[in-house]
C-alpha cells in the first residue's frame, strides 16, 4: 500500500461505515503501519481532530486522535496525533455533556450529541505497548466519536428525535 495524498473519505451511505471493524493482531505489519501514517496524513489534510480507519475504507480498529484549537473549538487542547489500536473505554464518568459535533463522513451536518465527560481508555500504541489513559471534555468526545466508527455508529444516529441536526 502506498501513501496517497487526498485519500478519499467515505461518506454516509457507504456500507463500510456500518461494519464492525476488525481487531488488529499484527501491529508491526507494514500494512498496518502504513495505514496509520495514511490516517494521520488524512486527518491533517482534512483539518480534522480525529479519524477512524473505516472512514478511509479500511475496516480495522484503529483511530487517530488529533485535537487542536480550531474555529469551532477555540479552547481545544493541542496534541500530536495519537494512533489508538483496538481502543476500548474501560470506565467513564456519570456526567454527560451535550455539545455539537461534526464528522468528516457526514459533510455539512452538525448536531448535539451526549457524551461522557471523562473516560478511561485502553489501547495499544503503534509500537505495540498497552496504554491506559484518562481523557476529559473535548478529547474524550473525540475518542467516543471515533470509537463509535469502529462499531458502525455515526453521530447522526443519536439525533433521532430529541436532538436536532443543524446545517453547518
Ligand atoms: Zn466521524
Amino acid at each position: 500500500m502506498t501513501i496517497s495524498l487526498n485519500t478519499e473519505i467515505l461518506q454516509i451511505g457507504n456500507p463500510i461505515l456500518r461494519e464492525i471493524a476488525t481487531e488488529v493482531t499484527e501491529i508491526d505489519n507494514p500494512k498496518i503501519q502504513t495505514l496509520i501514517d495514511e490516517l494521520i496524513l488524512t486527518t491533517k489534510e482534512a483539518h480534522g481532530v480525529g479519524i477512524a480507519a473505516p472512514q478511509i475504507g479500511k475496516s480495522y480498529r484503529i483511530i487517530i486522535v488529533a485535537s487542536h484549537p480550531n474555529f469551532r473549538y477555540p479552547d481545544a487542547p493541542f496534541m500530536s496525533p495519537i494512533a489508538m489500536i483496538n481502543p476500548r473505554i474501560v470506565s467513564h464518568s456519570e456526567e454527560i455533556v451535550i455539545a455539537t459535533e461534526g464528522c468528516l463522513s457526514v459533510k455539512e451536518k452538525r448536531g448535539c450529541v451526549p457524551r461522557y465527560r471523562d473516560i478511561v481508555v485502553e489501547y495499544i500504541t503503534r509500537d505495540g505497548y498497552c496504554q491506559r489513559q484518562e481523557y476529559s471534555n473535548f478529547v474524550a468526545r473525540i475518542i467516543q466519536h471515533e470509537l463509535d466508527h469502529l462499531n458502525g455508529i455515526l453521530f447522526v444516529d443519536y439525533l433521532q428525535d430529541k436532538l436536532t441536526i443543524i446545517d453547518s
